[in-house]
């Protein structure tokens, strides 16, 4: 069986072939993929939704559990990959062990039919009313569906060759990843620097309240979640790549000059 090739929150995944192949010749481009924020909004949204519904029929005051169904589903459709090949993707959610309440996200295809799927899996082991807590528009659980999909939608336009995901039941837990490579690779770069960068376009109006336009580029990235995980592992070039990336999404969007 094939292991999926890309993986968010890879502390807590672990995929080996991520970084046993040599990084793409990639473009050296500085502006990110471009995907539609609010599409991607509103795909979290219903999501979210489904998930609450979810929550909400199971008993209360014990853990999920680790059924194999998909709690939520919602179809994108109308993607285009980068060399213009049309590719609608399913999205879908589902539980297994992990840590947090969102335990990663992943994208590659359906074995069987080769649909492209991303898979974002929660943490079956927290207890309904917990996953309720943070259920909402604006709440947690909300803004991390909106952020795994930013990084794996990104993998969805941008690999053009897929390979197979479990789509239930655990992914394979391997611990010698060489981080380094997985971080550097320069599909990760990009998926990563979409993160980052519709981080700081959603609370620019409040970096750039108070300070100069660069000092707030470099606050807003530093702040993010997924910069503190990898700036560490990041070569000082792609560390300015995702710089560059950000500065060029604020300037598309109008919001420096
Ligand atoms: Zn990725």
């Amino acid at each position: 069986m094939n292991v999926p090739i890309i993986a968010k929150k890879v502390a807590r995944m672990k995929l080996r072939s991520v970084v046993s192949r040599k990084p793409s010749k990639g473009r050296n481009g500085t502006r990110a993929i471009r995907l539609d924020r609010k599409e991607v909004q509103s795909a979290a949204t219903e999501l979210e939704r489904q998930v609450s519904r979810y929550m909400k029929r199971r008993p209360e005051g014990k853990p999920v559990g680790y059924p194999k169904e998909k709690i939520a589903r919602v179809m994108m459709y109308g993607l285009v990959t980068v060399k213009g090949v049309p590719r609608n993707v399913e999205i879908v959610v589902v539980l297994q062990r992990g840590k947090g309440f969102v335990c990663g996200g992943a994208f590659g295809n359906y074995k069987s039919s080769g649909t492209p799927i991303v898979v974002i899996f929660l943490n079956g082991g927290l207890f309904p009313e917990q996953f309720l807590s943070v259920s909402g528009r604006g709440k947690y659980l909300y803004d991390e569906f909106v952020q795994i999909l930013m990084h794996e939608l990104t993998h969805a336009r941008d690999i053009e060759k897929l390979e197979s995901l479990p789509v239930q039941g655990r992914l394979p837990e391997q611990d010698e990843v060489n981080w380094d490579s997985y971080y550097n690779d320069p599909r990760e770069v990009r998926a990563f620097a979409r993160e980052i960068m519709d981080y700081v376009i959603s609370n620019w109006s409040s970096l750039s309240k108070s300070m100069p336009v660069h000092q707030a580029i470099d606050y807003g990235i530093r702040f993010q979640d997924t910069w503190r995980k990898g700036a560490q592992f990041w070569t000082r070039k792609n560390q300015r790549l995702i710089y560059k990336i950000v500065e060029t999404g604020l300037r598309d969007e109008e919001l420096i000059p």
